[in-house]
């Protein structure tokens, strides 16, 4: 499942691949720090709950 994150430098939207983990998949793990795709500015994951992305 994807998830959206919004750039903490431009408020550009990013989309994150979430790796689903956990016994029964329920939860899903995204990278802890990530650059974002336009600015390259890097961001740390904030706490969920995570917008899921179409
Ligand atoms: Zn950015």
């Amino acid at each position: 499942m994807n998830f959206e994150f919004v750039c903490g430098w431009c408020g550009e939207e990013n989309v994150l691949y979430g790796e689903p983990t956990g016994w029964w998949r329920e939860l899903y793990r995204v990278p802890d720090v990530w650059d974002c795709w336009l600015c390259d500015g890097a961001n740390t994951t904030p706490d969920g709950p995570w917008t899921p992305a179409d």
